[in-house]
């Protein structure tokens, strides 16, 4: 069979510990056999950022920007315990995802692998509910104060100009807690051009929600920005689509998703967005199906598995042991990913191939081929066979030939 052809390089971005085992066996198994790759290689492994002094992972970031899409390895964010694991690091290097996702200024959505025998905890979701959670300020970057005595508050912003703004706050007879927390125009606005932007890439109705009829300042300057972007940039675009834009109020929303069928987008604010993403992520089932990619507000995607590097059962490689640790979230990051290079560059065949990998890996899933961690959690429609990580990759090459 002749290789499918690539135009454009795509950013590939190597990472660590078994999570880096999984990428060279999933690019051997299921990409070279079938595309003539063509990659801007990136080693975010952990020894090389600390060669380069984490320059390559400015590189990286850089390549995204100058090609448009990228596949991402998981990596270690090292912490106390990684700098007395790996003594030669000479630096507590920030999390790479941090860096990129600043870099691009972009916001991450999650969307789970809905697969037929593993039933989601509620009942009606039939398609993935994918969390799109904005990644800049509100209680991340607030300032806090305790007062232990009666007094008052008040929040003052004074520009540059010199000109201060002020408004009251209630006063307290005891003693009290106070927040004071912001947001910009700017990222509020990059935010929502994210999100429009890949509602529609995705052909998905996006939702967003907030609480403007309490917050009708902070909440409703949100709600004004989504209109705003919505009518200018991209109501033509949702209606040829077929797709919708809906705005209700975060408790409503909460209701509803509960009684939804899922097959949509839900935008949401950083505090809320942390919660939800964890709620809707644990419901669908695993990590291991969780995907994940970074969108900017200028149309660059980055795909990624939403784990980690799989420590414990790298772990148990290095000692000789068998492990089924799932490929399955890092094998839709390519997939993701050679689908999106595909259609950018107006190849139908290699955006064809991209959707067929996912297939593969749904399809022998489906059919109760499956590593170790999803066996549990299958509803018995299926007799289950588990096998490891090569006989999975196994299972899905022979999909695709
Ligand atoms: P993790 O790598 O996601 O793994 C946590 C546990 O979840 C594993 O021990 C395993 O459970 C299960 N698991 C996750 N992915 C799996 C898969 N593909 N197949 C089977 N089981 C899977 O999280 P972690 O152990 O907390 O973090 C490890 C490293 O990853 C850290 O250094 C962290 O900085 C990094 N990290 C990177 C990213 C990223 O690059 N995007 C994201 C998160 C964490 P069992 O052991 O019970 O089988
Ligand atoms: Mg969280």
């Amino acid at each position: 069979m002749p290789k499918i052809q690539m135009k454009t390089p795509l950013v590939e971005i190597d990472g660590d510990e078994m999570t880096r085992v999984l990428w060279s066996m999933i690019k051997d198994a299921l990409i070279t056999p079938f595309v003539e790759l063509k990659t801007e290689y990136y080693d975010l492994g952990l020894p090389h950022r600390n060669a380069t002094q984490d320059a390559v992972t400015l590189d990286a970031a850089a390549a995204i920007k100058k090609y448009g899409v990228s596949v991402k390895c998981a990596t270690i964010t090292p912490n106390a315990q990684r700098m007395r694991e790996f003594p030669e690091l000479t630096k507590m290097w920030r999390s790479p995802n941090v860096t990129i996702r600043a870099a691009l200024d972009g916001i991450v959505f999650r969307a789970p692998i809905v697969i037929a025998c593993i039933q989601p905890a509620v009942r009606s979701w039939r398609a993935p509910i994918i969390i799109a959670r904005h990644a800049y300020g509100d209680i991340y970057s607030a300032a806090e104060l305790y007062a232990d005595e009666p007094g008052e508050a008040k929040l003052v912003f004074t520009g540059d100009s010199g000109k201060t703004r002020e408004t009251p706050m209630p006063r307290v007879d005891s003693p009290s807690v106070w927040l004071g927390m912001h947001n910009k125009d700017s990222s509020i606005r990059g935010f929502a051009r994210a999100c429009f932007g890949y509602a529609a890439s995705e052909k998905l109705d996006l939702w967003f929600s907030a609480k403007d009829t309490i917050a009708s300042t902070y909440d409703g300057r949100f709600r004004d920005i989504f209109e705003e972007e919505y009518e200018t940039g991209f109501r033509d675009t949702f209606e040829k689509l077929g797709i919708t834009y809906f705005y209700t109020l975060i408790d409503d929303a909460a209701a509803r998703v509960m009684r939804s069928p899922g097959g949509f987008v839900w935008a949401l604010q950083n505090y809320e967005g942390d919660i939800f993403s964890d709620m809707i992520s644990s419901a669908f089932g695993t990590l291991a199906l969780m995907t994940s990619v970074l969108v900017s507000p200028d149309g660059c995607f980055a795909y990624e598995a939403a784990h980690g590097t799989v420590t414990k059962h790298f772990y148990k490689y290095l000692a000789g042991e068998e492990t089924s640790t799932n490929p399955t979230a890092t094998i839709f990051a390519w997939a993701g990913a050679l689908k999106k290079r595909g259609e950018l560059d107006g190849l139908d065949e290699l955006a064809a191939f991209g959707e067929k990998l996912g297939a593969a890996c749904v399809s022998v899933i489906s059919g109760g081929v499956m590593t170790r961690d999803l066996a549990p959690l299958t509803d018995g429609s299926v007799p289950v066979q588990t096998v490891n990580t090569r006989e999975f990759l196994d299972a899905v090459q022979a999909k695709l030939t």
